[in-house]
């Protein structure tokens, strides 16, 4: 059966701040999302259900087994199968007029700038600090958003990094956070669901230009004592990523 943009976005265009040409906008809006795991698979399915036109998926790993509790794309006859490959064939399924392109790569300091090229939004999908120093980096000198989160334990934290100041690193600071391992650590498999799903409402908010994106600030949530907050965070004056000094060092 083949389902109209109309059709899809009927609920959306129901709303009452919505425009006429809503539709047009999700289809011709081009999303990189970097780093398929629970972040990544929930993001990319409500982004691809909602309409997006042009999403592409870059992640080097394949599919193990104990991502099926988390990542919802997956089956178990996906373990051993590369994740960008088994995420598109869902999304696929859910969006069949979308374009999913991907790239089973990881984000270097070589690449970067080369994999991130050419989209309107970036999702963060990612687990370790130097990768998100490189998305950081890429929004403060190319000027496109940035949607970064992350989930461990019962946690889960979500930002935007809007092209400017103040940056992730004037968040967390120069050396940053340790990297926490989701195989120590343990993650409650709907925390990272919800945080994916935050990242896809705040991709669809600035590709539509509607509501108030969360840069700026910083909304944190812990799962086990039910805990919400939003945070206020400033530019740091003497941010070395978007006070202009940056060298790649770490
Ligand atoms: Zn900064």
């Amino acid at each position: 059966m083949v389902i109209t943009d109309k059709e899809r976005v009927r609920r959306l265009i129901s709303l009452p701040e919505a425009k006429p040409h809503w539709a047009q906008l999700l289809r011709g809006g081009k999303v990189a999302i970097v780093g398929m795991g629970g972040l990544g698979n929930a993001s990319s399915l409500y982004l691809a259900a909602q309409g997006v036109g042009h999403l592409t998926l870059i992640d080097p790993d394949e599919v193990a087994a104990h991502n099926l509790g988390r990542q919802i794309l997956f089956g178990p006859a996906d373990v051993g199968r590369p994740k960008v490959e088994a995420c598109r064939r869902t999304l696929q399924f859910i969006a069949p007029d979308a374009v999913i392109e991907t790239k089973t790569m990881t984000v270097t300091r070589d690449n970067y700038e080369m994999l991130l090229s050419g989209y309107d939004v970036i999702v963060d999908g990612l687990d370790n600090w130097d990768a998100r120093v490189l998305l950081n980096l890429f929004s403060i000198h190319h000027h496109v958003p940035v949607v970064f989160a992350g989930a461990i334990g019962y946690e889960a934290q979500i930002y935007v990094v809007n092209g400017g100041k103040p940056c992730m690193q004037c968040l967390f600071g120069e050396e940053g956070y340790e990297d926490q391992d989701c195989a120590l650590m343990g993650v409650l498999g709907p925390v990272a669901g919800m945080a994916g799903t935050v990242q896809a409402q705040e991709v669809l908010k600035i590709l539509l230009n509607t509501g108030e994106v969360l840069q700026e600030r910083i909304w944190t949530y812990d799962a086990y004592r039910n805990v919400s907050r939003v945070v206020r965070f400033t530019p740091r004056p003497q941010c070395s990523a978007c006070g202009g000094n940056f060298e790649y060092g770490r």
